[in-house]
């Protein structure tokens, strides 16, 4: 066991978030950090619209997930875990998740709030019981999270791929979550260096109609047109396929800043304002591009945390792909 973190950094296991962070050496920060007690916590969230995956795994594999915290209390001294489980995951699997978990100082956890309360920082606020506010970083939570201590934080589908790469079964593949216009939809484990293009084709997924993608989650992801399918995908690994001819896209727009809207938490004026200028813009008749530019700027730049900063893009490539072109 005392080598799993070099087994992770030799494979370059990247968390499975959004953030892509190097496991190997968030494992390490924990490890090395010198503290009486430290944590775990597996995220169970799952609020990017059209991400599906952790569901998926907790569904049909999740005594690989256990196996994955297992093995984390055993490489961390002196931890104790929490699975923090979105409500409809705590109601679906609560229950055979406790019974796996017998003997293992492992406590699940119901998660409160919307899709902000998936974020790390906010996820250690939510279980020491406060507002679900995101905290400055650094430090970050594998030096000090839940009420100071060292916590590592990872994902559903990064401890089974722990739990894989321990059993030697890793195959440097990722879970898919497709949606959108397709008769094909679902959850598909597939090579991680593989393109959007070869994925789409392998899932009998990749449209005979005029199309265009949102890659990377329902409401951050970019928007990406058939002739940019050769690339890998970025972030998370979801894939929403839009019929061109079918799509709105004000509509489209609309739904993504009501999404924003619920979900940010007023704590900063670029992420808080930022959104209501979004949908003020969504109705005015002509599209005032040197307007939207200054606002994707000070959104990315000014935001205090991922959500804000990640608000820009979906719009940005979408006014740029498809109404300005
Ligand atoms: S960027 Fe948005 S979600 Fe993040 S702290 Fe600011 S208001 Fe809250």
């Amino acid at each position: 066991m005392q080598d799993i973190i070099k087994k992770i950094e030799k494979y370059k296991l990247l968390g499975r978030s959004g953030s892509r962070f190097p496991t190997g050496l968030k494992w390490e920060t924990v490890k090395k950090t010198k503290a009486e007690k430290k944590y775990i916590i597996c995220n169970a969230s799952e609020g990017e619209p059209g991400t599906l995956k952790d569901g998926f795994i907790l569904r049909t594999s999740p005594e690989k997930v256990i196996e994955g915290i297992r093995i984390a209390l055993e490489t961390i001294d002196n931890s104790s875990a929490f699975i923090y489980l979105k409500n409809d995951y705590y109601r679906e699997f609560g229950g055979k998740l406790k019974t796996l978990s017998q003997g293992l100082p492992i406590t699940l956890f119901e998660k409160k709030g919307g899709y902000l309360a998936g974020e790390e920082t906010v996820i250690c606020e939510a279980i020491e019981g406060k507002a679900l506010e995101p905290r400055i970083k650094p430090p970050f939570p594998a030096e000090a999270g839940l009420w100071g201590y060292p916590t590592l934080v990872n994902n559903v589908e990064t401890f089974y791929a722990i739990a894989q790469i321990d059993q030697g079964s890793y195959r440097n593949e990722r879970f898919y979550s497709i949606s959108g216009d397709t008769a094909k939809p679902g959850v598909y484990e597939l090579p991680e260096d593989w393109t959007l293009k070869e994925v789409l084709e392998q899932t009998g997924n990749l449209p005979d109609f005029d199309f265009f993608v949102q890659a990377g989650g329902g409401a951050v992801g970019e928007i990406l047109l058939p002739k940019e399918l050769n690339k890998k995908i970025e972030g998370m690994a979801t894939i929403i396929i839009f019929d061109k001819k079918k799509t709105d896209l004000n509509i489209l727009m609309r739904k993504w800043i009501s999404f924003f809207l619920r979900e940010n938490c007023d704590k900063c004026t670029p992420c808080r304002e930022g959104a209501l200028r979004i949908e003020e813009l969504l109705n005015e008749k002509n599209l005032n591009q040197v307007i939207w530019q200054d606002l994707f700027f000070v959104l990315e730049n000014t935001s205090f945390c991922p959500l804000g900063k990640s608000m820009a893009l979906p719009f940005s490539s979408l006014i740029k792909k498809l109404i300005v072109k």
